[in-house]
């Protein structure tokens, strides 16, 4: 049981409002029910019997713990005490402005989200593989010119070359680069203009994956 939990009611010091379970010994059969049952950690079962250990951790105006017990066991005050509590306090007002502020979080939250989820829709890194015979085309030089006057950069580039008297001799070779953005943008315009400048020197792609 958190401390914290049993402190306040809606700023009214919770010691000030007598809401809590009693249980009568002798119709309690020790079935641990109301033990499972609450979450606020208020009971304790001793020598097979409940007992509200922590009764100022109990919930204001809660009863799920006496509808459950199957002896009706447990007693709670008259729900008068809470009503007098919340006119003394005028806690309608103070819920009011609770409300007001969970809501407030619960906006921001959901702006959250969706900034992340749209954040998660860019696509800033991209891996493409390609083959192909790249003999004295100059791709690499191709590509510089391609990425010139766009905010990407390629990273990361391998070309696996098996022979180099085979390069000029037309044996395939394989190329793999990520592309990424510069600006932390999305890059889904730019990848066309690259699987067009692999197309026009006659490479496969391979593979594109976003990552
Ligand atoms: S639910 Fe009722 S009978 Fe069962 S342990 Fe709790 S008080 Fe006792
Ligand atoms: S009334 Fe609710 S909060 Fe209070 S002891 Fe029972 S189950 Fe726990």
């Amino acid at each position: 049981m958190a401390p914290e939990l049993a402190e306040r009611w809606h700023g009214i010091p919770r010691q000030e409002i007598p809401w809590f379970p009693t249980v009568a010994a002798q119709a309690c059969i020790g079935c641990e029910l109301c033990y499972v049952t609450c979450g606020r950690g208020v009971y304790e079962i001793r020598d097979r019997k409940a007992l509200a250990t922590q009764p100022y951790a109990c919930m204001v105006g809660c009863t799920t713990c006496a509808r459950v017990c199957p002896t009706e066991a447990i007693h709670f005050p008259d729900r008068e005490v809470v009503r007098r509590v919340e006119r003394e306090h005028k806690i309608l007002q103070v819920v009011r402005e609770e409300a007001r502020t969970k809501r407030g979080k619960q906006e921001a939250q959901k702006a959250r989200a969706a900034a992340e989820e749209a954040l998660s829709r860019l696509t800033c890194r991209t891996r493409l593989e390609i083959a192909g015979t790249f003999g004295d085309k100059h791709f690499l030089l191709q590509l510089q010119g391609l990425i010139a006057d766009h905010p990407v950069d390629l990273v990361d580039l391998e070309l696996h070359v098996p022979t180099v008297k085979g390069l000029q001799e037309k044996t395939p070779a394989f190329m793999r680069f990520d592309v990424v953005s510069t600006g932390q943008a999305d890059i889904q315009a730019f990848l066309p203009l690259l699987r067009d400048l692999a197309r026009r020197n006659g490479f496969v792609l391979v593979n594109e994956v976003k990552l």
